[in-house]
Parts: C-alpha cells; structure tokens; sequence
C-alpha cells in the first residue's frame, strides 16, 4: 500500500479491537507496516486478516502491556521484522467502573497496570527504537474522563489523567531527538468496550445513558472508531511534525457543552 505513511513501522497495542482495529488497519492503509499487539491471540489474528484484506502489511504479535520483558520483546520484533520503529499507538486499555469506596484492590491494580503502567512501558521502550530510527511519533489513547468527571470510575479517570502528563512531560524529555508524544482522547465511541459497558446495566439505564450521552454532545451522537483513527494518522504522520506534548479530543464536542 502507499501513502502517506509509506515505509514507516507502526504498533498497536490493543489492536484485537475497538479503537486500536480501526487504528491499526487505518494506519496499514495509509502505508504503514503494522505490528498488531493484543493480550488476545486469535482477536490479533482477525485484525491481522483485515489488513490483509485491504492488501496491507502487518504481523501480529501477543504481549501484555502489564509487562516490562513482553514490551521490550514486542518493540524489539518490530525492530526484527520491519527494521525499526517510527509509530507507537499506546492504545490497550479497560475500563472498570466501580465506586471507589468499594473497589477491590486488584481491580483498582487492573485497570492502573494495563492503562497507566501499559502506557509507560509501551513509551519507554518504543524510545530506544525511535532513536536508532532517528525520531518518531509516540500516540497515547486518553479519554474525555481525564478532564471531565462522571461518578463511578474514580480509577480509570485517573489513568487517563495520568496519560495526559505522560505525554507533556516525556514529550520534553525526547523533543530534542525528533520524538513527538502525544495524546488522543475519545468520546464516546462505538466499540465492542461501550457495549460491554452498556450490557452491565439495566435495558432501561443503559438506554438513558445511551440517549444522555447523545444529547450532551455538540453532534448529538456517539462517535465511530473511523473518526479517532483519522485523527491518530495524523499525529502518528509528518503532518503533525511540529506537535507534541498535546492532546486531542475527539468527542463531537462533549467537553465543549457548558453545563449550567
Ligand atoms: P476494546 O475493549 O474494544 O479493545 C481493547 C483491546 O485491548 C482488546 O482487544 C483487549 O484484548 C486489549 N487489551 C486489554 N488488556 C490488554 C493488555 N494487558 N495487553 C494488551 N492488550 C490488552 O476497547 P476500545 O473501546 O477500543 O478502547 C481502546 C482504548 O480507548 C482504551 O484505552 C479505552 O480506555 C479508550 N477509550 C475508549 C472509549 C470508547 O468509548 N470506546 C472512549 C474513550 C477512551
């Protein structure tokens, strides 16, 4: 494939699904080769058949992102089997919505260790790689949740928050070596994880959820995996040469609603 993402090297973590699925055969169709990471195999295996489909290059490869030496193995079979690095989308997450007050610590060490300590390793082993490239474009998955409260989901709101500072402050410890570290933060999207979210309540909550999130955006309804992989080519590409440490929210303007 050619594009404008020609010849570049990119991972997705998180890529059996969602956001990181429509990302990954996004960036293989403007021309990326891709390493399609998941903690589940055979979902790997179904985006690595997708870009096939459109005729795009990927290998697929299962890591957890909890883990230090699975990150450094799958940055380092990046490096292997397509030369280097340019593009990490730091994307894998879970969401876990519980009351604080009653959350059990392991679930509290759950969604910290795939969405916050995910994050850092995926960052801290992708910059090796991108110096031995000669720079590159690190991309981390926030959420509208960083800035924007909703009771119920104290620890994943600060996981997200939490990547936000990620990518100010690495984006000042790697700037001088031409790597950009930024953030794209999602509404609410429809992905396999809004539904598993939606069959967690009642028919009658999850459709007033459904009907209030509608209504509380600028558009008036949810957004499509499509319209955050748009934006992550663009910061993951040349175009965006000369942004870093920032974030982009992409929510049909969610955050943008003045609530009196
Ligand atoms: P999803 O559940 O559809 O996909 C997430 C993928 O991550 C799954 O394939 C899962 O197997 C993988 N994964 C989970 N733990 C992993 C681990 N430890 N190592 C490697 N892979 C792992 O979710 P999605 O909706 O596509 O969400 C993707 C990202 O977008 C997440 O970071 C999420 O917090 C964020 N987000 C989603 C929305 C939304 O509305 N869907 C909104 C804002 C932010």
């Amino acid at each position: 494939m050619t594009g404008p993402l020609d010849g570049r090297v990119a991972i997705v973590t998180g890529a059996g699904s969602g956001i990181g699925r429509g990302c990954a055969i996004s960036l293989a169709r403007a021309g990326a080769s891709i390493v399609v990471n998941d903690i589940d195999g055979d979902r790997a295996d179904e985006t690595l058949a997708a870009i096939g489909a459109i005729g795009g290059e990927a290998v697929a490869y299962v890591a957890d992102v909890r883990r230090a030496g699975p990150v450094e193995a799958l940055v380092r079979h990046s490096e292997e089997r397509y030369g280097g690095l340019d593009v990490m989308f730091a994307n894998a997450g879970i969401s876990v919505y519980h009351q604080l007050e009653t959350q059990p610590e392991d679930d509290i060490d759950s969604v910290l260790g795939v969405n916050l300590k995910g994050v850092l390793l995926c960052c801290k082993y992708a910059i090796g790689a991108m110096r031995r490239r000669g720079g590159g474009s690190i991309v981390i998955t926030s959420s509208v949740q960083a800035t924007h409260s909703l009771p119920g989901c104290v620890a994943y709101a600060a996981t997200k928050a939490g990547v936000l500072a990620v990518a100010r402050t690495l984006a000042l410890e790697v700037g001088r070596e031409n790597i950009r570290v930024n953030c794209v933060s999602p509404g609410t999207i429809d992905t396999p994880m809004l539904s598993r979210d939606l069959a967690g309540m009642d028919a009658e909550h999850a459709s007033a959820f459904l009907g209030q999130v509608e209504g509380a955006n600028a558009l008036g309804r949810i957004g499509t995996v499509a319209e955050v992989a748009d934006v992550v080519a663009f910061l993951a590409g040349d175009q965006a040469a000369y942004v870093t440490g920032t974030n982009i929210v992409v929510d049909g303007g969610f955050t943008a609603v003045k609530k009196f």
